[in-house]
């Protein structure tokens, strides 16, 4: 911890103010895209685009899980969304899984999650029934395809968000599918080639 705070302590005197990075952003915010992914430590949305303070609005939830629109029962998930899409009018969303992910994993491998309650309610609230992979191993890379599956899924439930089917049916916005690599940094995205739609390098 004391690092994180002396890196805090530090930061106003440490490149971004100096270079002028900051100088601009108390007038509002005008992010390109709304980037969703994983809670995971290990996935820096920032790091991967080579985007600045200001850039990418980001929702991070355990297994990038998008939740079933309900204005019934908001949630903070819920209204990270709109606000991206109809107040900042972002032009894309990214829904990015990745590698190793223990969420994902433990969907697929239907692991016993009784002593977390709350993750177990979110991801079965979250997750298809076919992320199930019966004999699927602890290999990080075993969640590949179901991780990739996943992404798919969260993009149809963005679809059902009224803001999103709205903006999408007007052409103002472009929803993307991607998977991340921890291990080895790469990215691919889901990409149309001919009849087939498949993940592939960015
Ligand atoms: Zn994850």
């Amino acid at each position: 911890m004391q690092s994180l705070i002396d890196h805090a302590r530090a930061f106003p005197t440490r490149a971004p103010q100096s270079t002028g990075e900051l100088s601009g952003l108390e007038l509002g915010q005008s992010p390109e895209a709304l980037f969703i992914t994983c809670s995971d430590s290990r996935v820096v949305p920032t790091l991967i685009t080579g985007t600045r303070p200001g850039d990418l609005f980001e929702l991070r939830t355990a297994g990038n899980i998008v939740p079933e629109y309900s204005t019934e029962h908001p949630s903070g998930e819920m209204a990270t969304i709109e606000y991206a899409v109809s107040v900042l009018g972002v032009r894309d969303i990214i829904v990015c899984g990745h590698s190793h992910c223990g969420a994902v994993g433990a969907l697929v491998r239907d692991e016993d999650l009784t002593q977390v309650p709350a993750v177990r309610g979110w991801l079965e609230r979250g997750a298809s029934a076919e992320l199930k992979v019966p004999g699927a191993g602890t290999d990080g890379l075993d969640v590949a395809e179901p991780v990739q599956r996943h992404a798919l899924a969260q993009l149809d439930r963005l679809r059902a968000y009224p803001c999103v089917a709205e903006r999408l049916a007007d052409g103002e916005l472009a929803l993307h599918a991607w998977y991340y690599e921890v291990h080895t940094g790469a990215v691919l995205a889901h990409q149309t080639t001919g009849d087939e739609a498949e993940f592939l390098p960015l």
